[in-house]
């Protein structure tokens, strides 16, 4: 059950100390501007988002298996398509690439946050704790 409500959070984009804050000033998992911008600090409990410098560098490691995880289930439906149903490869080619810029900025926001989530603890009334 908690890691159901952490997994809830992860995806809402919510700070891992208070699930209340947001941990990006633009908020929701498809923007298209201001895609890594986050405060300096969560607004409701005053969590350091920014624990050190390049921190947020280690949520490349965190995205490769979840794009190995979206995008080869969508290269075998492909392959399903193209071998059932005659759709060309012109056209599922381009649809994998335009998927693959749009599913881009969430995945990116979402290796964010589990990255954070890993690192910080959820607190009750979200005022003690921190790091591990
Ligand atoms: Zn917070």
């Amino acid at each position: 059950m908690d890691t159901r409500i952490k997994l809830y959070n992860i995806f809402k984009l919510k700070c891992p100390r208070c699930y209340k804050g947001n941990l990006f000033t633009n908020r929701g998992l498809f923007v298209f501007n201001k895609i890594f911008d986050m405060p300096q600090n969560c607004l409701h409990c005053n969590q350091d988002f920014k624990i050190e410098p390049g921190f947020y560098s280690a949520a490349l490691w965190i995205s490769y298996p979840i794009v190995l995880i979206v995008f080869i289930p969508l290269l075998f439906l492909g392959l399903y398509l193209n071998e059932n149903y005659e759709i060309s490869f012109k056209i599922l080619l381009p649809v994998l690439v335009i998927l693959c810029f749009l599913l881009q900025i969430p995945i990116m926001r979402i290796s964010r946050a589990i990255l954070i989530h890993l690192t910080i603890n959820y607190v009750q009334g979200g005022k003690r704790g921190g790091t591990i």
